[in-house]
């Protein structure tokens, strides 16, 4: 745990008291604050008071004596409309931080040199993320990963000269960290999302570019999109600022890392740096949209003078990545026939991010919750599609979609669609062919979350393996 003594003696309030929120009150409380801690939810207080939270009701405490208000990066700043708590401390004139914040300030106050690894972007930082960590690992590296993945910032071992922490940071988590100074800050892409939390997407990036702007000694960031190419420009152009490592999976970059066909070049100031390394066969590194991820975590290890990174050690690292469950994760090969779980894909734009990874005998299982527009974007990869298997609320909608450029069945479960998909698979014996659960779909109508649906998909896969196995 990291203990925040840059609020000794001082009195916080704690709002939102889910595990970050109840790592804060800890760690604040170890480094000598008081804190006052509250929730809108009877359950979560009483969790908290059963954990020692010390409660306060923050609808009527005097709001005078408050340092600090940290807020729980899922309550509400300013989108909708600021959360109570926010209007009575502007009211009071109080601050309102995170504890991604009270990071950053610990850091500068014990271990201004600690290195440290931000990651944000709309899409690919826990992949991005997991993998600096496993890099730098790998490396020989003492290694702490944590924010928007995994566990709470303040929960991990306290910065150090010998240690890197690896964050990824959600936007939220930036909005509520202004004065983070990351030593290398990460920007993948920004595409619109979260525009209910965050106006219009205007200031979306710009909470995006906040963190980019923090950064001490390197920028790493995706040049594919408007938004960020418009932020690597501006960051150019401001002398003494960090330095910028642009990554594309579009174009060659002059400076930077990039991959037109699944293999990393590396360039600095327009010069190849080193032997290209090639993702092809890497089967947790599949996909352009991996690329971009690998093309980032590399330029992240390259900028880290600890990391000492060797282009073996590079290469290895990168093979032996683990990847995260429920993203493009391979479950099972059986016979030619690969089956993948896929089951983060909770819209169309993710599923296609999976089906642009497979050339071909695509076996697609999806459905769920349908999302405003369905699948009607995914049309240019029908072709690649061998058959599609339809589950829950989205199986008429779908099935008039696919229409007759896909033939289909209605499989009503999941358990029907892995069996059937495995079938016909099989059957066609034919080399890499893919059993795939790519929903394009929440899960909540027939799964609790994308977990827990994956896990299914993955039980079932291996149940009826062992079934067939008997027979
Ligand atoms: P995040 O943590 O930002 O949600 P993840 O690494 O968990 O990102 O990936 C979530 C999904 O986003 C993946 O299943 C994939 O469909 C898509 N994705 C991953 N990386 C990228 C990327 N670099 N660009 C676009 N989409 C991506």
């Amino acid at each position: 745990m990291i203990r925040v003594t840059t609020f000794k003696d001082k009195t916080v309030a704690v709002f939102g008291l889910g595990a970050s929120g109840l790592a804060t009150v800890r760690a604040l409380g170890a480094g000598g604050a008081r804190v006052a801690a509250w929730d809108d939810s009877e359950a979560g207080r009483k969790a908290a008071a059963d954990a020692g939270a010390p409660l306060v009701d923050l609808a009527v405490a005097d709001w005078s004596e408050f340092a600090a208000l940290v807020l729980a990066p899922g309550v509400p700043l300013t989108h909708p409309e600021p959360h109570w708590t926010v209007a009575k401390a502007k009211v009071a004139g109080v601050e309102v931080i995170g504890d991604v914040e009270l990071f950053f300030r610990e850091r500068r106050a014990t271990s201004p040199k600690a290195p440290v690894v931000a990651i944000t972007g709309t899409n690919g930082k826990s992949t991005t993320t997991a993998l600096v960590a496993h890099l730098l690992s790998e490396l020989g590296n003492d290694v702490q990963m944590g924010g928007n993945i995994g566990r709470a910032v303040l929960t991990l071992e306290p910065p150090a000269e010998n240690r890197i922490h690896v964050l990824e940071l959600s936007s939220f988590q930036i909005d509520l960290a202004p004065t983070a100074d990351p030593t290398v800050a990460v920007l993948l892409n920004i595409t619109p999302d979260h525009i209910d939390r965050h106006g219009t997407v205007a200031h979306y990036a710009e909470v995006k570019r906040r963190l980019v702007e923090g950064a001490q000694e390197t920028v790493v960031i995706g040049i594919d999109d408007d938004w960020c190419a418009d932020i690597a420009r501006a960051l150019e152009k401001r002398s003494g600022g960090p330095k910028v490592r642009r990554i594309s999976v579009r174009e060659p970059v002059a400076d930077g890392v990039y991959s037109l066909d699944g293999t990393l070049h590396e360039r600095s100031h327009h010069h190849e740096q080193a032997t290209p390394i090639d993702l092809g066969g890497i089967a947790t590194l599949r996909g352009r949209h991996n690329w971009q991820n690998a093309a980032a975590a590399v330029a992240v290890v390259e900028a880290l003078p600890l990391a000492s990174a060797h282009r073996v050690g590079l290469a290895g690292g990168l093979a032996s990545f683990p990847g995260l469950p429920h993203r493009l994760e391979l479950v099972k090969r059986w016979g030619p026939v690969e089956f993948i779980n896929d089951s983060k894909a909770t819209n169309a734009d993710s599923t296609e991010k999976a089906l642009a990874s497979f050339a071909g005998n695509i076996y697609w299982i999806l459905g769920g919750k349908p999302k405003a527009g369905g699948i009607t974007t995914l049309e240019p990869y029908f072709p690649r599609i061998a058959k599609a298997y339809l589950i829950g609320e989205a199986t008429e909608e779908f099935a008039a979609t696919l229409g007759n450029a896909v033939p289909f069945e209605r499989c009503g479960t999941l358990d029907f669609a892995v069996r059937r998909a495995a079938d016909d698979a099989l059957a066609a014996n034919q080399e890499n062919s893919v059993v795939l659960l790519s929903p394009a779909c929440a899960s909540y109508d027939q799964f609790r979350n994308f977990e827990i649906r994956g896990d299914a998909f993955k039980r079932f896969v291996a149940d009826l393996a062992a079934e067939r196995a008997g027979t």
